[in-house]
């Protein structure tokens, strides 16, 4: 396949969009904030295209702070930098993207794990912009078009860090394209291996970067991954919402004797029980039982409790109940629901650990749901841990955070 040419992306208009913006606005702008909101400008130069730089100047037409156009956005400008005055260029940008290369890379010992987030976001500094890595397999996953004229630079950085063979695009939902020769899981640069595997915590994934959820694994659980392994010595496990088998597979590596993987994806379950195949190697993986469960995880979690099954540990992970605002009574509820059928099949003193990845449901929310799920199932619980994302999932401001996983023991 010939390689993908970036003179088709649109270019960077040299004139910077001058924006004003209401005195109240401007604390929060200078605190680093990085979304600015419609309703906070008074006025601009003139109609910029997106992508392009736009200035945003205090009551004093002093700088404040430098981001990217996105046009027709309720957020039309993102921040890159805000402070003293900075020239953003192609040289920042790579000194920027390669500093953050540089500190992830010293969390992790290659050896053990391989694959983890680059890029996170504007909780980086880079809004839209989020970057995993796989190995040698890189993806870069776009939530506007505000960085189609530094696409070639941001890949040039990449292959110039990591040496990777292939770069995978992949383009948010809510990102339309609107340039015809981009498409969702298309390669940039290099060529993909047949099947990309990475390390996490010495346990090899196949992961699919093309088709795959997000950008091909959920790296933000790696921590509570290796919690839960060591929660699972001589334990059996139910891994609800198990997507690819990530607890799963931990689990089994710190030897829990049967673990089933709860998915309504086939495509997910068949995942997992190649990664479970991949690992055979170690000696506890190849002695643990692993099942899989093709179901929605309320009406499964239904007909387990009826039939009496019960496990030592009990993970629910499930996708975000809460798209919008409007959706958060009801993922309440979903949340209050599924961890009420979820503690029915925890054996007595065993685990439970719930999750929630809904940025829009506040962590006591989340406690709350959890808590009335036991109430109604009858069981009592003591929260012994709570974690957030892992360290390559920085928050870097008050709406970054998402992920809640509380442990609970159960009575
Ligand atoms: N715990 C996983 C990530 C979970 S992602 C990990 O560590 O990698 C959420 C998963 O929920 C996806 O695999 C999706 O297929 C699955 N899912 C979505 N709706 C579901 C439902 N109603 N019942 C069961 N699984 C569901």
């Amino acid at each position: 396949m010939a390689p993908f040419d970036f003179r088709t992306l649109p270019t960077r208009n040299s004139r910077r969009i001058a924006v004003r913006v209401r005195p109240k606005v401007e604390k929060h702008i200078r605190s680093g904030h990085p979304w600015l909101f419609a309703d906070s400008i008074t006025s601009t130069s003139h109609q910029g295209n997106t992508g392009d730089h736009a200035v945003i100047f205090d009551r004093n037409n002093k700088f404040l702070a430098i981001g990217l156009w996105d046009a027709g956005s309720k957020i039309p400008v993102k921040l890159l930098h805000a402070g003293s005055p900075t020239k953003v260029d192609t040289n920042w940008l790579k000194a920027k993207l390669t500093g953050i290369f540089t500190a992830r890379d010293r969390h992790f010992d290659p050896a053990r794990t391989n694959g983890y987030r680059l890029i996170h976001g504007e909780n980086d500094g880079l809004p839209d912009l989020v970057i995993d890595r796989y190995a040698s397999v890189v993806v870069i996953k776009l939530y506007s078009a505000i960085w189609l004229p530094d696409l070639e630079t941001v890949c040039a950085t990449l292959q110039a860090h990591y040496a990777c063979d292939g770069i995978v695009l992949r383009l948010a939902r809510r990102f339309k394209s609107t340039h015809g020769n981009l498409q969702d899981g298309m390669c940039l640069a290099g060529v993909l291996p047949a099947k990309p595997n990475f390390l996490e915590n010495g346990i090899r994934f196949n992961v699919d970067p093309v088709r795959g959820q997000k950008t091909g694994f959920f790296l933000d659980q790696r921590d509570n991954r290796a919690k839960v392994g060591t929660l699972s010595k001589d334990k059996t496990l139910l891994n609800v919402f198990s997507y690819s088998g990530g607890f799963s597979l931990t689990a089994a590596q710190h030897g829990a004797t049967a673990v089933t993987s709860l998915d309504i994806s086939q495509y997910a379950l068949t995942e997992a029980e190649e990664n479970f195949a991949l690992n055979a190697n170690l000696a506890r993986v190849a002695a643990c039982q692993h099942e899989t469960l093709a179901d929605d995880a309320f009406s499964a979690l239904t007909t387990l409790a009826r039939q009496n099954k019960m496990f030592d540990v009990v993970v629910t992970d499930p996708p975000s109940f809460a798209n919008k605002q409007a959706d958060v009574p009801n993922a309440l509820a979903a949340y209050a629901r599924l961890n009420k059928l979820a503690a029915k099949v925890v054996k007595p003193k065993g685990i439970l650990v719930a999750a929630s990845c809904s940025s829009r449901i506040t962590r006591e929310k989340f406690f709350e749901a959890v808590f009335q799920g036991l109430s109604q199932a009858q069981r009592q619980a003591t929260i012994i841990d709570e974690t957030f994302h892992a360290v390559d999932h920085p928050i870097g401001f008050a709406e970054g955070g998402y992920l809640k996983c509380l442990y609970l023991q159960l009575d």
